[in-house]
């Protein structure tokens, strides 16, 4: 018997008490999602064996027919689902995508402009000691301190004043759509090129309920595993003529061998984005953001100090802004942990706490409705997270609280085949 319990008892009780751990809280951090079994059972396949470095039918080893399949199968079904002429399926991660793409049409030196890590923006969009920051130079864009969108004026000034190379639209924390129209705009009379990071919301655009970034953008890069439903990974897309140089700075430029168990997953995971029951999902994702908004801005979650960033939300989280309570970010995930909910604390613009406190949370749909939470469903977990987050919060509610989610846990039972 070679099974993980006999080999390694350790690393499986480990691996039980996070299965443990996910059926039993409310998984509520916007970046994350349950993966379906198929994707997991691709993921942990025979495929974790095989060599593969080049791309179908130009590969550096033998044997590569299987594998050769399956990575054609990633490919022309994600060209599908977004209409994209070219795919590059075998980024590590999202991080690494971005990297590949950058490294792709840019040299070091160049200027890149990407929206602001404290405004919403990720860390490959130019953060000081990620590679972004070190290798390229870095201008910033914002949101609006009023509306809490993205100020296109200021964009566009930035464009003109430090004609980057690239120009990156994309985000890990922000409530709104971006006007890739208005991107493509300011990149076309400036001369840069134009790359969207859909790696948050590319499952609303998979299910049409989010504007395509693929028409717009030179490269558009994303994750496989946020909203997107499938293994954790990275994709780029691009248009055909960047094809080429996209490729060889995944491999050579950046990776070796590909991860063809993980590439067989995200295969599957496109599959499923194209179906009904896919778009179903998404909707039910966009439905519970805004009833977690609506309710994060009644009249006494206002009292309470609490607020949603932009006023609302057109995607799948919600950015509450806690600088008027009492309750900073830190605070404020812990005491959702103890109900069994989680979530990340976030910093929010301009944020007067220090980075590792923030005076924020980021709150996310999709792992919930994953997990088959209606709109009711979503207004009792919207109600226990503002019960929770009011100064009235004490033992006898905790408790009260947590029995609530216990209960949501328990009505949609979580992978109850495993
Ligand atoms: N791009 C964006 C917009 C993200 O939010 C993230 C992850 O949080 C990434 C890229 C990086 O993805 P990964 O964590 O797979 O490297």
């Amino acid at each position: 018997n070679d099974s993980l319990k006999t080999v390694d008892p350790e690393v499986a009780a480990a691996v039980d008490a996070e299965l443990h751990r996910q059926q039993s809280t409310l998984e509520m951090i916007a970046s994350e999602n349950f993966a379906p079994v198929s994707v997991l059972e691709a993921q942990g396949s025979v495929l974790t064996n095989k060599y593969a470095e080049g791309y179908p039918g130009r590969r550096y080893y033998g044997g590569c027919e299987h594998v050769d399949v399956v990575e054609d199968l990633a490919r022309e079904r994600i060209k599908a689902l977004f209409g994209a002429e070219a795919a590059n399926v075998q980024p590590h991660s999202g991080a690494s995508a971005n990297a590949a793409a950058m490294f792709a049409v840019l040299k070091p030196g160049d200027t890149i402009l990407g929206l602001d890590l404290a405004h919403g923006g990720h860390l490959t969009h130019g953060m000081k000691i990620n590679f972004s920051g070190k290798l390229y130079n870095v201008a910033a864009y914002h949101v609006d301190e009023e509306s809490g969108e993205v100020d296109m004026e200021e964009v566009e000034r930035l464009a003109k004043e430090h004609r980057p190379q690239l120009i990156i639209a994309g985000w890990s924390a922000y409530p709104r759509q971006l006007d890739f129209a208005a991107f493509r705009r300011i990149a076309d009379e400036t001369g840069a090129l134009l790359m969207v990071d859909m790696a948050h919301f590319a499952g609303l655009v998979a299910a049409g309920l989010h504007p395509n970034p693929v028409p717009y953008a030179d490269i558009v890069t994303t994750t496989t595993h946020k909203t997107l439903g499938g293994p954790r990974g990275g994709v780029i897309l691009s248009k055909q003529e960047l094809a080429k140089k996209i490729n060889s700075a995944v491999f050579p430029g950046q990776q070796g061998g590909p991860l063809e168990h993980v590439i067989a997953a995200k295969a599957v995971s496109f599959k499923i984005a194209a179906g009904e029951e896919f778009k179903e999902r998404q909707r039910r994702t966009l439905e519970g953001a805004k009833i977690l908004a609506e309710r994060l801005l009644q009249p006494d979650a206002v009292e309470a100090g609490v607020s949603v960033l932009s006023g609302g939300t057109d995607v799948h989280l919600v950015l509450v802004d806690l600088r008027k309570s009492d309750l900073d970010g830190q605070q404020a995930e812990d005491r959702l942990h103890e109900i069994g909910i989680t979530v990340n604390r976030n910093a929010v613009p301009n944020d007067p706490r220090p980075p590792m406190v923030t005076s924020g949370l980021r709150i996310g749909a999709p792992a919930l409705a994953t997990r088959g939470f209606t709109a009711d469903d979503f207004r009792e977990v919207a109600d226990v997270i503002a019960e929770a987050l009011k100064p009235s919060y004490d033992e006898d509610k905790q408790k009260a609280l947590a029995a609530r989610v216990s209960a949501l846990a328990e009505k949609h039972p979580l992978y109850p085949s495993l």
